[in-house]
């Protein structure tokens, strides 16, 4: 089959997955997408029964088809291997009435392990002067170029990307992040991290100066030539927005369905909500893909934090990122610009491109955009929302605990918290994604389950653990006595520079 990609916001490109993975982003700063995302169904009765790789082959085999059967074989043996704590990768448990998807067993203990332990070994099978190329080259790596992967982080997606990269062949990791704006956890899984081919910095700024001062060494032609020129080095990004860090997560919710019928909650064929914490609409995009390859999605929900720029787009069709920012105990879904958001768009508006280019033009000059009431109608068909306060976060968690002896952690009790404000459709079962281990968070839980919570992050860890019978990951709670390798702080304007030695060093 011949998928290409093309841009949400017009349709000159015609890429290979690996070339609009190895880009990243379209040249008109639209996201890669694909008409062809429909053609071919993934037979779900087929992946009953399945290991997690199985269904990881056959669906990525659909989405990704200019990768060989024997390399996606390689790259999901590497990904989804015994670095991760439980065999079904994403298992599916149940709570209450309802299910719970936990997508937090991969190394770093967060969902975006999922996508981020593959893409390094996706990246690794493509090179970066062949991806903008005329189409001479369909992508593959000849071997001597090289990528460096950066990436401004708030916290999470620092550590699962230098998890992902870390001794990859062909590419190298460096990762910034905003000095004492992140958790004790989050700084030491970084600072802690080992392999030969990452790089972490502590940048004098916020994270928004970080991420623009990335952006900026980006769009650096100077540097880029110098780069490749001198180093055979090109410079990528691990950014949710990467096909590569989207398809992988479609996985998961044939792998939850399968389980579902195991189980015998489900017939084949019969209707699914899933239920999904929400930042940059990556998650729940997957979902929907999921749909679209045939899997019976009935419905979708988006769970938001305080900042729930996504229930007011989905209650009224107005997106406007003008508001304030809530610095929240679920950091990772403190957002108020959703990139992903424009792939359901396009999708949803049959890939109208003009349609959407106005859209994001619009949220770029006037902050805001409006979409038609029909196209919200269509929209609303499939996908619903909600969002939690802090109170309410730290009382789903509390409530989860007492009426289920599982304990979650503050980004899935937004979700929990929606749980409890909607009722079941039809009597439909509902899959909420758990998107952390509780042990990432082990104050906010304590807090929440009215424990002590003095001294470390450690301390808190241990008391949650005999509180709540459950064990800390090993990847955590060994953090106390690992050597830190990384203590550079440097000034925003250094950045290019640590970059371009960074880079030498490969
Ligand atoms: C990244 C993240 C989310 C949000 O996922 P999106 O794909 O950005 O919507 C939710 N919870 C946790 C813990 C995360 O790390």
């Amino acid at each position: 089959m011949t998928t290409t990609f093309h841009s949400t916001r017009s349709t000159t490109d015609a890429l290979t997955s690996r070339q609009a993975i190895r880009q990243g982003l379209a040249s008109d700063g639209g996201l890669f997408v694909s008409d062809e995302l429909d053609e071919t169904k993934v037979d779900v009765a087929q992946l009953v029964g399945e290991p997690y790789q199985a269904i990881a082959r056959r669906v990525l085999g659909v989405l990704l088809p200019d990768f060989t059967v024997a390399e996606l074989d390689e790259c999901v043996g590497a990904a989804y291997g015994p670095q991760w704590l439980d065999p079904a990768i994403t298992p599916l448990k149940p709570l209450g009435d309802d299910y719970i998807l936990e997508l937090f067993n991969g190394p770093t203990s967060a969902f975006k392990d999922v996508a981020l332990q593959i893409l390094p070994q996706f990246m690794a099978r493509t090179t970066a002067s062949t991806a903008i190329s005329t189409g001479a080259s369909d992508g593959k790596s000849s071997g001597k170029e090289k990528v460096m992967v950066l990436t401004a982080t708030s916290g999470d997606t620092g550590k699962a990307a230098l998890a992902g990269f870390a001794d990859t062949e062909g590419t190298g990791i460096t990762v910034f992040y905003p000095e004492g704006k992140v958790s004790e956890i989050q700084r030491l899984q970084m600072t802690t991290q080992v392999g030969s081919n990452v790089n972490v910095c502590a940048v004098k700024g916020n994270f928004d100066d970080a991420q623009s001062a990335v952006k900026a060494i980006f769009g650096d032609k100077g540097l880029a030539k110098k780069l490749e020129d001198g180093n055979h080095v090109t410079l990528s990004s691990a950014n949710s927005i990467n096909v590569g860090r989207l398809v992988p997560q479609v996985v998961y919710y044939f792998s939850a369905y399968a389980q579902l019928v195991e189980r015998g909650a489900i017939k084949v064929g019969d209707p699914v909500e899933f239920v999904v914490p929400t930042g940059n609409f990556g998650d729940i995009l997957a979902g929907y893909y999921a749909k679209r390859l045939g899997l019976p999605v009935g419905r979708l929900t988006v769970a938001s934090d305080r900042n729930n720029v996504l229930f007011d787009f989905l209650t009224t069709g107005t997106y406007n990122r003008e508001r304030p920012f809530f610095e929240t105990t679920s950091p990772s879904m403190d957002i108020l610009v959703s990139s992903n958001l424009e792939r359901m768009l396009y999708y949803f508006s049959d890939g109208d491109t003009e349609l959407i280019s106005s859209l994001m033009d619009d949220l770029q000059t006037k902050g805001s955009f409006t979409i038609p009431a029909s196209l919200l109608d269509r929209i609303r068909t499939l996908f619903s929302c909600g969002w939690a306060d802090e109170d309410e976060v730290s009382q789903a968690i509390a409530d989860c605990w007492n009426d289920n002896h599982y304990v979650i952690d503050p980004h899935t009790a937004c979700g929990y918290h929606v749980l409890g404000q909607t009722a079941r459709k039809e009597a439909m079962p509902r899959v909420l994604l758990s998107t952390a281990s509780p042990y990432k968070f082990p104050r906010v839980v304590g807090e929440a389950l009215g424990l002590d919570t003095s001294g470390s992050d450690f301390a808190c860890m241990d008391r949650l653990a005999s509180a709540t019978a459950t064990t800390a990951p090993k990847n955590l709670r060994g953090l106390e006595n690992a050597a830190e390798r990384f203590t550079d702080v440097i000034a925003i304007d250094r950045m290019r520079d640590y970059v371009g030695d960074a880079s030498r060093r490969l």
